[in-house]
């Protein structure tokens, strides 16, 4: 028998910069089919997924913000750069030969289909990869928070929180030799020791619907097969 994946539904955030490789900004697109080639593996085990893309490897409002814009405005200049990631990620899904639907939570048709909830659930159950577009369409949140969001509203079992270090340690391991990885840890004990893990918000809205987050690395080959088949890769962050 051919072990089966632990995970039937997941939700997986891929911060914009996850898409530039080593590129300063943009888009890379040896990166991009790297990825989009994990995504592929698990999607043809039988999992259903769900991603949200960021957009900060192309504009991120705090910075225009920064720089006099106004802020609300520059967040939607944010929510307009993860609908490029999301066109380009999907374009990337499209050829590896999934299916990818992107939804966007702005109103902008003629380019993506808004967000609708059960039409989203229907695209998981036909086995579709549903890229989640323009965060949670409101300024002054970010792609994190639209992650908890959308992985709560979709019943996602596992936000999959992607970044460059396989895991939460308990100290900066470029700078500390000595710092460990944490395999699991509990959302109070995260939070006491101030761990980052997610944006407030994110953090929060994942612990009061309990639910699990696991940072990964996606650099790291078949790490995210590793997860789905409940394999200890990176760290789960519990209730
Ligand atoms: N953003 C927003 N509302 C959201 C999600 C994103 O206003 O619900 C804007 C915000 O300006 C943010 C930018 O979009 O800086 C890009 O998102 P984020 O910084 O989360 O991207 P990532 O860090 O994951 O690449």
């Amino acid at each position: 028998d051919t072990p089966r994946p632990a995970l039937k539904r997941i939700l997986l955030k891929l911060s914009g910069e996850a898409l530039m490789g080593d590129d300063a900004f943009g888009i890379n697109q040896a990166t991009i089919v790297r990825m989009v080639q994990e995504v592929a593996e698990v999607s043809r085990l039988g999992v259903q997924v769900a991603v949200v893309i960021g957009g900060g490897n192309i504009f991120r409002g705090v910075a225009g913000g920064a720089v006099g814009m106004d802020r609300a405005t520059a967040d939607y200049m944010g929510m307009l750069a993860t609908v490029m990631n999301a066109l380009a990620l999907a374009d990337a899904m499209d050829k590896q030969g999934l299916t990818a639907r992107v939804m966007s939570a702005i109103a902008i048709e003629q380019v993506v289909e808004p967000y609708v909830r059960p039409k989203a659930l229907q695209y998981l159950e036909e086995g579709k990869v549903v890229v989640f577009a323009a965060g949670t369409g409101n300024p002054f949140f970010t792609t994190d928070t639209a992650a908890a969001l959308r992985g709560a509203e979709i019943g996602a079992e596992l936000v999959l929180k992607a970044t460059k270090v396989d895991g939460v340690y308990t100290a900066d391991p470029h700078k500390d030799p000595t710092a460990t990885r944490y395999s699991r840890i509990s959302f109070d004990d995260a939070m006491s020791q101030n761990l980052g893990i997610m944006d407030a918000t994110a953090f929060a809205l994942c612990r009061d619907q309990k639910l699990p987050i696991r940072v990964f690395s996606i650099v790291k080959h078949g790490a995210l097969k590793r997860v789905v088949m409940g394999e200890d890769e990176g760290t789960l962050v519990h209730a």
